[in-house]
């Protein structure tokens, strides 16, 4: 008899610090899963297919988009994203517990679609110190940057969907209260129920 797999999303401006948390996470808690998604975007140096995303065309994902192979699936600064729905789908059904990082309007469709889902969102303490981090971290140009502060404000807005909110001040502060948050969460007792 298995129990039923818990699914955490995490959301957040891009700078926030999604990335390190998430890295952290699977590290500490290796019995969580990590869903890889699909994007058009391009693989940024270092990126592997298939381990970092699936690099697909537009054509191939919007086949996927028709095929219903997504949970979910958003446009994020001009790219797609989308989540494989088969592969949250069997392992939550086989009691393994999966995380995804994406963002606001995916974990929006997710919740709706499943409401047992449980959604944190990784803030930063203002959006001047994202500004600091975005420039500081020399990945993106400076239209990127600015029209990622400008989708961050937006995405601000939504935390009220969310039914965990982390104030990223101290990274290794964050990641004592996610991992809190996901023992507590595997601990509740209709997250415990035996299929
Ligand atoms: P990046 O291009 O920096 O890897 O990711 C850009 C944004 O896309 C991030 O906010 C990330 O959370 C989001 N993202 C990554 N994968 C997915 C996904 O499968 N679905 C959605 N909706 N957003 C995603």
């Amino acid at each position: 008899m298995l129990r039923k797999g818990v699914l955490f999303v995490i959301s957040g401006p891009s700078g926030v610090g999604k990335g390190t948390l998430k890295k952290a996470l699977l590290e500490n808690m290796n019995d969580l899963l990590s869903s890889i998604s699909v994007t058009t975007r391009e693989p940024r140096e270092g990126e592997r297919d298939g381990w970092d995303y699936f690099f697909v065309t537009e054509e191939s994902f919007e086949k996927k988009i028709d095929q219903g192979e997504l949970l979910e699936w958003a446009r994020v600064f001009s790219n797609m994203y989308g989540t494989p729905r088969d592969f949250v789908a069997s392992n939550l059904e086989h009691g393994q517990d999966v995380l995804l990082e994406i963002d606001v309007q995916g974990a929006l469709q997710v919740k709706k679609k499943m409401p047992e889902a449980v959604l944190i969102f990784v803030a930063p303490p203002s959006i001047h110190e994202l500004a600091m981090r975005l420039t500081s971290r020399a990945q993106d140009s400076a239209e990127s940057i600015s029209s990622r502060l400008a989708a961050s404000e937006d995405e601000l807005k939504q935390i009220d969907y969310y039914d965990y909110l982390l104030i990223n001040d101290d990274i290794n502060d964050t990641l004592a209260k996610l991992e809190s948050i996901v023992s507590a969460e595997r601990c509740r007792v209709k997250n415990l129920e035996l299929r």
